[in-house]
């Protein structure tokens, strides 16, 4: 049987991110929570978000903020206010990631693979397919 998708020990949460109209407002609000500063912010143009995270390795908080109107975040933030917007794990090769969730009757949004922040590639998986949570799929970093 294909293991590929497969970390001993997983699932592993990446991170969660949090929909935010302000990046400016929820970083100050997030740092005096949790006692620290973010990494750093990040544009993801093919996303339409600017995202920053708290915390290093697996388990971080990620905020994002839409970049345009148009962006999904942004009509997530319309439709549902901020919020917990996905979660995301690691998986092992995200081929075989990908290919065992939709054996699993999971659907992935196109592009199926894209480089998200930190030029990781990652996939979603609609929410519709998952009982209403967007499931964000992280390659492992550190495979290989
Ligand atoms: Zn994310």
């Amino acid at each position: 049987m294909n293991q590929g998708n497969r970390i001993p020990g997983a699932p592993i949460i990446d991170h969660v991110g949090i929909a935010v109209n302000s990046l400016p407002d929820a970083i100050r609000q997030w740092s005096a929570i949790l006692g620290q500063p973010p990494s750093g912010e990040e544009t993801v143009p093919s996303e339409g978000i600017r995202a920053t995270f708290f915390g290093e390795g697996s388990g971080r908080i990620e905020l994002l903020a839409p970049l345009t109107p148009e962006s999904p975040i942004a009509r997530f933030l319309e439709r549902r206010g901020p919020g917990i917007h996905h979660v995301c794990v690691r998986v092992g090769d995200l081929e075989d990631a990908l290919a065992a969730a939709e054996t699993a009757g999971a659907e992935a949004i196109p592009p199926r693979i894209r480089r998200g922040a930190g030029g990781a590639r990652i996939a979603f998986l609609h929410p519709r397919s998952l009982k209403g949570v967007l499931l964000e799929m992280r390659e492992d970093p550190e495979r290989g």
